[in-house]
């Protein structure tokens, strides 16, 4: 089968073809696997730290990819919830033990054996990909497979994060960062708490202007100070300055969830500018986001079909896979980026 793969750690800005093409042996589904023709994938920021190594995959060469659409071609012989032809999803959970204390309690995001899609097996820049029926979703007939792709990752791990602020109806949110995942929790919001008012803190005039576009109460610079006090928060971006920023704006008791897999070192030192009592004293709280579980890419999905949220898309051809990630990594963003493998 027709992949790009990861054969090497590298530096995008000296390399910009980090995936080359190759022909790899179609996989083979194994009792519990389904073997899914990829009809779709999505191209997505976690594939860059793969690439550049901040969250590196132990084995090369190496399939990328973790937003999968397709349908399935071959079953395992113990398969028992999906059929032949059935249009399934992947997302970045692969596998994870079921048995552990993670697993049981429901965090099996964090189970020490969690396998993620396209890092620690192959993914889906391909023509096939493999998952075990435990970890495959089936898609609502609303969404086109490219539409869903994105859904898959931002959309799931944004759901994930607004799961974990803990806020309710009315209360005030904040979003730092505006990319793919902050804005399906901007929709999700509205539709999910119709009361609570959001505030958008972005660097862009875009994005500000979008986020105002799609609703929310206000938006301003990172460094600004909100004009409320904000009950929850959720940071997408890259750096620690945000971080700081967002703390200031948090509410007694409030808390800000870091939805980021790596940050970058290279504005650490802003970390040093915490003043305890204003920024962390009175019950502030930080939590991070780590991967998703099946119960986040499931209520999601539903929540998705329901709004309905469907992503602005440009697709890509499975060769220009390289194309797709340097655009990302540079920022040249309209609609989340798809890789269009088959047609549909
Ligand atoms: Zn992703
Ligand atoms: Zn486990």
């Amino acid at each position: 089968m027709k992949a790009m793969v990861l054969r090497r750690l590298c530096n995008l800005e000296e390399d910009t073809s980090p995936l080359e093409m190759a022909n790899l042996p179609e996989p083979e589904p194994k009792t519990a696997e389904l073997l899914v023709r990829v009809s779709v994938c999505g191209v997505c920021h976690t594939e860059l730290d793969e690439i550049e190594g901040r969250t590196p995959p132990p084995n090369f060469p190496i399939v990328l990819g973790h937003q999968i659409v397709g349908r399935i071609e071959k079953t395992g012989t113990k398969v028992e919830r999906f059929a032949v032809g059935d249009r399934v999803g992947i997302a970045w959970i692969h596998w994870a033990c079921g048995q552990c204390l993670f697993c049981l309690r429901g965090d099996e995001n964090l189970c020490d054996q969690f396998q993620a899609t396209g890092r620690d097996v192959h993914g889906g820049y391909a023509e096939y990909a493999v998952v075990s029926e435990r970890f495959a979703y089936k898609i609502p007939g609303v969404f086109v497979d490219a539409q869903a792709a994105p859904l898959l990752c931002a959309g799931a791990i944004g759901y994930r994060s607004l799961r974990l602020t803990g806020i309710e109806n009315g209360q005030n949110l904040g979003l730092i960062g505006f990319g793919a995942s902050a804005h399906l929790v901007l929709k999700m919001v509205r539709h999910k708490y119709p009361d609570t008012r959001v505030f958008v803190f972005a660097r862009s005039d875009q994005e500000k202007i979008f986020a105002k576009e799609l609703g929310a109460a206000w938006a301003g610079e990172i460094e600004a100070e909100s004009p409320a006090k904000l009950q929850g928060s959720i940071d997408t971006t890259p750096a620690w300055q945000p971080v700081v920023e967002a703390l200031k704006n948090l509410d007694k008791g409030g808390r800000l969830i870091i939805n980021a897999i790596r940050k970058e070192d290279r504005d650490k030192s802003a970390w040093l500018q915490i003043n305890y009592s204003r920024d962390l004293w009175l019950e502030k709280e930080i939590k991070s986001v780590a991967n998703v579980t099946r119960r986040d890419v499931e209520e999601f999905l539903a929540l998705a079909a329901e709004i309905p949220i469907k992503p602005e898309i440009q697709e890509y051809k499975l060769e220009e896979a390289n194309q797709a990630l340097i655009e990302l990594k540079q920022r040249k963003i309209r609609g989340a980026k798809v890789l269009r493998i088959t047609a549909q």
